[in-house]
């Protein structure tokens, strides 16, 4: 068998550099053909200014709105409620700080909520947003890491300016359940008689879920291109127009105001190309993913017995990614499985990074109440509809394998930790950038 990009490898033109089989659609996936044409013309004879006056920026500006109501119409928004930006972490940092500072500025307080699994994007906004005279809470989760709306809403105070959750995690693949959230935290804000805005990190989301801002009752949203096959640098920021909001990058006005300096009008091109066609896809996206994943999962848990799945198992679409499975392996390193499967062609990412004398688990299983000693066997598998089930039957193979050879080298998994402890010892640089 091979492990090279199938013929027909449909929509997408190659995997990243050096690639065989790439199990890691979470990080981030290849720029989709279609995307590349659209952008193309906007590389090329419509690379003006957009601000400029003449034909050349005219038709670079006419490209920059197309795409904006090409992402308005798949959000169920307005266009000018559509802010481009370099990418999920751009959007997240200014929905967060944006509107915290112009709520505050309002008088709408400066009591922020979150919950404790979200990206390093929202949590590490918080914390700054803290040394300047913000009170974050951070929601706990249960064991699969789903935040429960009312806990939410119960965090909810008088001087609450903003709560932000996460509609799905990158780690552990649990679908929050937002729009439940958005509704308890309404009713919590009619009984306080406030209007509370909610923001959402949906980076994850774009390939298998609905995006529709009304239906999920959300005023802020989040959205990275390179994660739905536009390419890496390209953002969305919805902003609901009558949410209050304070630019964090300041300059010549563009995006009415709200985002400074001249806009990657053919970026912003290829993610509403590449935005409409993964929204248009989900419901196979999904299909496709959720067999693979299921043949995996079922695989390698025939033949490692032991290995625990993290986040939510497999049932109705709305509780899991349809193309993530996190495994942890008890007795191995997470890292260790990655480097051998990168060996044998395939790859993927781990859920615990080491140190040189210390574990760093992710922050997302610690909340979940993993232990560490699983935690730093974890690895996270994410698919793509482009991977057949020959592929998967590859890593059902090699992979318990790895396993066995691992476990057979043997060796101490917890350098500095007592065995049965359910924290690392954090390290005050974090090492891993997780995606
Ligand atoms: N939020 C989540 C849930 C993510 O998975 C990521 C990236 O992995 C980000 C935010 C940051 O997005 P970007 O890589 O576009 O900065």
């Amino acid at each position: 068998m091979t492990l090279d990009t199938p013929e027909g490898y449909r929509g997408i033109v190659t995997t990243p550099p050096g690639c065989r089989l790439y199990l890691d659609s979470a990080a981030s996936t290849p720029v989709r053909t279609e995307a590349i044409e659209a952008m193309l013309p906007f590389l090329r004879e419509g690379s003006a200014n957009p601000s400029a006056l003449h034909a050349g920026g005219r038709r670079a500006r006419e490209g920059l709105e197309r795409a904006r109501e090409q992402v308005a119409a798949v959000l169920g928004a307005q266009p000018e409620e559509v802010v481009f930006t370099s990418g999920g972490t751009e959007s997240i940092n200014a929905a967060l700080k944006g509107v915290a500072l112009a709520q505050r500025d309002a008088g709408a307080g400066a009591h922020l909520v979150t919950t404790e699994v979200e990206h390093h994007a929202v949590l590490h906004s918080m914390h700054y947003l803290e040394r300047f005279g913000f009170e974050a809470e951070y929601v706990p989760v249960d064991g699969e890491g789903r935040a429960d709306p009312e806990e939410i809403a119960a965090a909810v105070r008088p001087d609450t300016a903003l709560v932000s959750t996460m509609y799905a995690n990158n780690e552990v693949g649990t679908i929050e359940p937002i729009a439940l959230i958005a509704e308890a935290v309404r009713e919590r804000a009619r009984a306080l008689d406030r209007r509370i805005p909610l923001h959402t990190d949906a980076v994850q989301a774009a390939s298998s879920l609905p995006l529709d801002v009304d239906a999920l009752g959300v005023d802020v949203l989040s959205l990275s291109g390179h994660k739905f096959g536009a390419p890496k640098g390209t953002g969305v920021l919805y902003l609901r127009r009558d949410v209050p909001f304070l630019e964090q990058i300041s300059g010549g006005g563009q995006e009415r105001q709200r985002r400074s300096g001249t806009e990657n009008v053919a970026g912003a091109v290829a993610l509403a190309t590449a935005l409409s066609l993964a929204q248009a896809e989900r419901e196979s996206f999904a299909r496709t993913t959720s067999a693979l994943r299921d043949r995996l999962l079922a695989g390698l848990l025939a033949a490692c017995p032991d290995a625990r799945l993290n986040g939510p198992h497999p049932g109705p679409l709305d509780v899991r990614l349809p193309h993530n499975l996190h495994l942890c392996f008890p007795g191995v390193e997470g890292e260790a499985v990655v480097r051998a499967l990168d060996e044998r062609g395939v790859e993927c990412s781990a859920g615990a990074a080491c140190t040189s004398t210390t574990w760093e688990p992710s922050h997302v299983l610690l909340a979940m109440a993993v232990p560490l000693e699983l935690a730093i066997g974890s690895v996270r598998l994410t698919l793509s509809p482009e991977v057949t089930e020959e592929q998967v039957d590859y890593v059902v193979r090699e992979l318990p394998a790895i396993v066995r050879r691992l476990r057979e080298e043997g060796g101490s998994l917890l350098p500095s930790t007592p065995a049965g402890a359910t924290g690392g010892t954090l390290s005050a640089a974090e090492p891993l950038a997780r995606s």
